[in-house]
């Protein structure tokens, strides 16, 4: 089978070193394979979405020296989300359930720090119907009814074997934040099987989350993706970077007057690709590509 791969940024905010680290990885891996790179536009967390964010993001990626082959904006594809809604749904796999943060963190014993929230299935079999549990409580979410064993175990390209049980540390995990599924969770499962991607070259900060998107996508009668998770770029603190660290922004760099390749020679040192200082393109880094060079641990910008 061809590779098929992805960026897929979420217009939360301006595309920094962190991001463009992780998108050049995925992007060199694609290629470095003749294969297909897909871009998606991850547009779905309104809250969050910062107006102008998602043409800034195409325009650095642009300037940055990559190119795709497809280009989809998640905003534009809730009919897919909906018909993978309704099938959980019949198949009893969906349920709307009420609970906000508090009540899931005050049912949980005692959370360790870092532990992911548990949910106890509280809302399990206890609404007819989302306008049901909407009129008990508005906005609820949609979860899935994990199965009392779920084990998922696969070996990840970059991070190795995983393995997690969701009943245990999720419990039945949110799918979408919204009526008609279109919600993080789910939208990523379906555009990443309905685009065909092979593999999914993403941050690290995203491997817990994958047992219950491989689950989804098995309840959804299909096979995951492959995945290579990568570690993030992270501040001096140790802390994921971030506003506190300065402004790590291509677009500040590009103010600057720092050349694309100069922001590429420097992420590529970080892999283990380069000397430090040197400047080169996307091309010019192709032959140099070595998933196994980059180190295990996160790269600490500053
Ligand atoms: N859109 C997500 C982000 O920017 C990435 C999701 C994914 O790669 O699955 O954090």
């Amino acid at each position: 089978m061809s590779y098929v791969g992805r960026l897929a940024p979420s217009p939360t905010g301006a595309l920094h070193l962190g991001n463009v680290r992780t998108f050049m990885v995925a992007w060199l891996r694609a290629r470095s394979l003749g294969g297909k790179v897909v871009f998606r536009m991850e547009d779905l967390d309104h809250p969050k979405d910062k107006p102008g964010a998602a043409a800034e993001a195409v325009r650095d990626l642009r300037w940055l020296g990559f190119d795709w082959d497809e280009e989809y904006v998640q905003s534009e594809r809730k009919d897919l989300y909906r018909a993978a809604l309704e099938k959980l749904v019949e198949k009893g796999l969906a349920y709307p359930c009420i609970c906000s943060r508090r009540d899931v963190e005050s049912a949980q014993s005692a959370p360790h720090a870092g532990e992911q929230l548990h949910y106890p299935g509280t809302c399990r079999g206890r609404f007819a119907s989302w306008r049901e549990a909407n009129a008990a409580r508005a906005n609820p979410c949609w979860r899935f009814k994990v199965p009392d064993d779920a084990v998922v175990s696969f070996d990840d390209a970059f991070a190795g074997r995983y393995e997690q049980d969701v009943s245990k540390t999720l419990g039945d995990f949110p799918l979408a934040r919204d009526e008609f599924g279109a919600g993080y969770t789910l939208a990523c499962v379906v555009d990443d099987l309905d685009m065909g991607i092979t593999e999914v070259v993403r941050g690290d900060d995203l491997l817990p989350a994958t047992p219950a998107q491989i689950l989804i996508a098995r309840s959804l009668g299909r096979d995951a993706p492959s995945y290579c998770h990568l570690p993030l770029v992270v501040g001096p603190d140790g802390r994921r970077l971030a506003k506190r660290h300065g402004d790590t922004r291509v677009a500040s760099f590009r103010e600057a007057g720092w050349s694309a390749e100069r922001i590429l020679g420097l992420l590529a040192a970080s892999c283990g690709w380069a000397e430090k200082g040197e400047e080169l393109s996307l091309a010019a880094l192709l032959p140099r590509f070595d998933l196994a060079a980059i180190p295990k641990a996160p790269f600490v910008y500053g």
